[in-house]
C-alpha cells in the first residue's frame, strides 16, 4: 500500500489526536530508518526516546521473536518466566550496583502514564496508612505525566486539561526549581484539608521530572532536587521521581536522579524500558514498597511474557558495557556542536537528552525541512527542537545532521 492510500485510510478511519507527518516508515536499523518509497532517514527522535539501542536492535528483535514463539500472555494470576529476575535487575540498577541496599518491589504496567497511575495510587494508599489519610500529590508547572485522566491532572499545564474538565481532585502545582513555591503549595493543601474537613487534599507525595522533557527539555537544578527530597523526608511525604523519559541512561546515567544523588521513594520508568515494546513500571523502596495489597492494583496485560524478554534484552545490552561514560561524552559533543549554529538561543539537556531553544518561531518549519531532507527531529511549540537519538548514535552522524541544520537555519 502506498503512503497516499495509507493516509486516506487513517484520516477515514483513525482519530485525528496527532497530525502527522508525511512519511510512513517501514523499517529500520540502528539509527536508520527507511520510508514507503525507500528514503533513508537518520532518527534523532527514536521513537520519543524509546529505542534506545536504535531500531530493530538485533538482541532485542531476537528475543521478542523467540519469546513470541513460546508464550506471550498468561496473566498476573502465575509466575512467568523472566519476571522475576527483571525485577531484580531493575532493583539493582535502581541501587546503582549496590547489592546490600534496601530492595526495590516493581509493579509492572503498559505505558508511561499507567505506571505514574500506580505511582499516584501507592501514594494515595500511603496516606491512608501512614499520613492520617492526605492523598494530595503536588507537581511541578510544565510537567507531564500521561495523558489519562489522573495523570493529566497531575500533569501541570492548564492546556492539556481544559477541555476534559472535571478534572479528578487531589492535584496541586508549584513552580520547577523554586521551592519557595513547593513550600507554599503545600501549606496551601494542608489549610483547603483543614477548611473542607477532608483530610484526603492533604499532600502525601511530590511527583518530579528531575529533567522535564514533553515542555521542551527543562532540567531542574540538582540543588533544588536534593531540597526537595529534604523536605519530602522531613515532613514524611513520598518523593516520586517520574523516569519515563529520563530512565535508562537517556541522561548519561541510568536515572536522572542519579545525578543529585538522593533516593526516592518511588520511580516510575517505561519509555526506553524495552527498546520501543511497550512495557512499564513502577518501583518502590522501603515503607513505600509493600503498601499495595492483593486486589489494590492490577492489569490483564502488564508483566506479560513478551514484554519481558524484551526488557531483559534491552537491559542486558544498556548495562553491558561503556554505556554511562558514552552517553556523557557523546552527549556533550553534541551540545557543543549544537550551540554553534545559527538562531540557536540556548542548549539545554543532559546526556542524550537535548533542548535547544530558538531565536523566533522557527521549529516546525526546521523539523518540517529537516524531514524531507532525511532527519527526524522533533519540535516542540513554536521555538523549540528536541533531540532523543538512540544512545548508539555517532560523531559522525551528530556531523552529519548539524550540517544540514547549519544551512538550513542559515536560510531562515
Ligand atoms: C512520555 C511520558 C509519559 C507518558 O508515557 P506514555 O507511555 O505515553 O503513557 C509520562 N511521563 C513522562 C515524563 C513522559 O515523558
Amino acid at each position: 500500500m502506498s503512503y497516499t492510500e495509507q493516509k486516506e485510510l487513517e484520516s477515514t478511519y483513525m482519530m485525528t489526536t496527532y497530525g502527522r507527518k508525511p512519511v510512513e516508515f517501514i523499517s529500520g536499523a540502528g539509527m536508520r530508518l527507511y520510508d514507503s518509497e525507500g528514503r533513508e532517514y537518520l532518527d534523532f527522535l527514536s521513537g520519543i526516546g524509546s529505542t534506545c539501542l536504535g531500531h530493530a536492535a538485533p538482541a532485542v528483535s531476537e528475543a521478542i521473536a523467540k519469546q513470541a514463539a513460546k508464550l506471550i500472555q498468561v496473566g498476573n494470576y502465575f509466575y512467568c518466566e523472566g519476571r522475576g529476575e527483571l525485577a531484580r535487575d531493575l532493583s539493582l540498577l535502581l541501587n546503582r550496583g549496590n547489592a546490600t541496599a534496601a530492595p526495590w518491589k516493581t509493579f509492572f504496567s503498559n505505558s508511561g502514564a499507567e505506571a505514574n497511575e500506580g505511582a499516584i495510587k501507592l501514594a494515595r494508599k500511603y496516606g491512608k496508612l501512614y499520613l492520617e489519610g492526605a492523598g494530595t500529590v503536588l507537581t511541578a508547572r510544565r510537567s507531564f505525566h500521561g495523558r489519562t485522566l489522573a495523570t493529566t491532572a497531575a500533569t501541570g499545564q492548564a492546556v492539556k486539561q481544559e477541555s476534559f474538565t472535571p478534572m479528578p481532585t487531589g492535584f496541586a502545582n508549584f513552580e520547577p526549581g523554586n521551592y519557595e513555591s513547593l513550600c507554599e503549595a503545600l501549606t496551601a493543601c494542608a489549610n483547603k484539608a483543614q477548611q473542607e474537613g477532608r483530610a484526603d487534599f492533604a499532600p502525601a507525595a511530590v511527583m518530579l521530572e528531575c529533567v522535564q522533557g514533553e515542555a521542551g527539555v527543562w532540567p531542574l537544578d540538582e540543588e533544588f532536587v536534593r531540597s526537595v527530597r529534604s523536605l519530602t523526608a522531613e515532613r514524611g511525604l513520598l518523593l516520586i521521581i517520574d523516569e519515563v523519559q529520563t530512565g535508562f541512561y537517556r541522561t548519561g546515567v541510568p536515572f536522572s536522579f542519579m545525578h543529585a544523588d538522593i533516593k526516592p521513594d518511588v520511580v516510575t520508568m517505561a519509555k526506553g524500558i524495552a527498546n520501543g515494546f511497550p512495557c512499564a513500571a513502577v518501583a518502590a523502596t522501603g515503607k513505600a514498597a509493600d503498601v499495595l495489597m492483593p486486589g489494590e492494583h492490577g492489569t490483564t496485560f502488564g508483566g506479560n511474557p513478551l514484554a519481558i524478554a524484551a526488557a531483559r534484552a534491552t537491559l542486558a545490552e544498556l548495562t553491558d558495557g561503556d554505556t554511562e561514560a558514552r552517553v556523557k561524552r557523546i552527549g556533550t559533543y553534541f551540545c557543543t556542536q549544537l550551540a554553534g549554529l545559527p538562531l540557536v538561543q540556548e542548549v539545554r539537556g543532559k546526556g542524550l537528552m537535548i533542548g535547544v531553544s530558538l531565536s523566533g518561531n522557527f521549529a516546525v518549519q526546521a523539523a518540517d525541512e529537516a524531514l524531507a531532507q532525511g532527519f527526524v527531529i522533533n519540535a516542540i511549540g513554536t521555538d523549540i527542537l528536541r533531540f532523543l537519538p538512540p544512545l548508539c548514535v555517532s560523531e559522525e552522524e551528530i556531523d552529519t545532521l548539524i550540517s544540514m541544520l547549519n544551512t538550513l537555519l542559515k536560510s531562515m
